[in-house]
């Protein structure tokens, strides 16, 4: 999971009158919600992550992923709250997807600016939000530290999670499949080692590489195990 630190939010969601306005025509006259093009906030979020999936680490094209889903049963008064939204790859937002915390079921939360658009149970703040989730909500990788729930244990090719919130997280993305990529990744970059391949070299390889971001922890891994005399 790739720590990403989060920029400031691009237009037109920095802007409370224009998101007031997306707020009150959030449904069409069928009750389906209205489709905004998203390519500005796409790109944004792409360029935060380093055109990583904030999720998996893998380097791919991004989907707007909303951290608490947008749906009609969720938190649909957050669909244009930029710290709700996350770069994901295909594959963890279908994962991803309808997950919501059991804690926050029923509450209407609205962002400030659309307040006076409809009623609400709770005002977004952060903070607040995710405190009052914090034993049953995903890890968001643009808010909480990745490493205080979630360590890459490169021995047993698997995460290992710390915290409630950690162990959702593993469950959600980090299955079999991701645990078996893990170990070929642990391979490669051992044999890369043991062919003395130097990190120069590397990098460019590191850059090209959809799972560059756990072959470069492997590699780190097998560096250190070679220099302490510990690779066989
Ligand atoms: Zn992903």
């Amino acid at each position: 999971m790739k720590q990403v630190t989060r920029t400031d939010a691009p237009h037109p969601l920095n802007c409370s009158e224009t998101k007031r306005s997306f707020y009150e025509d959030l449904y069409d006259e069928t009750g389906t919600q209205v489709k905004k093009r998203w390519n500005v906030v796409r790109d944004a979020l792409s360029e935060m992550s380093g055109h990583h999936c904030a999720y998996c680490g893998k380097k791919a094209k991004v989907e707007v992923d909303h951290f608490f889903p947008k749906n009609k049963r969720a938190a649909p008064y957050l669909a244009y709250c930029w710290e709700n939204l996350i770069p994901a790859c295909h594959d963890c937002n279908q994962r991803k997807l309808a997950f919501f915390p059991r804690s926050l079921s029923g509450k209407r939360i609205i962002e400030s600016c659309a307040e006076g658009v409809v009623p609400h149970d709770l005002l977004y703040e952060k903070s607040t939000i995710m405190e009052i989730a914090s034993n049953d909500r995903l890890l968001d990788p643009t808010f909480d530290r990745v490493e205080e729930h979630l360590t890459l244990d490169c021995e047993f090719f698997c995460y290992n999670s710390h915290t409630k919130i950690g162990e959702i997280t593993k469950e959600r993305f980090f299955g079999e499949a991701f645990e078996r990529n893990l170990e070929k990744l642990s391979h490669l970059a051992k044999k890369l080692v043991s062919e003395k391949v130097t990190v120069d070299i590397l990098n460019p390889i590191f850059d090209l590489y959809g799972d560059e971001f756990y072959l470069r922890a492997y590699y780190e891994y097998w560096y250190l195990e070679n220099a302490e005399g510990r690779m066989r």
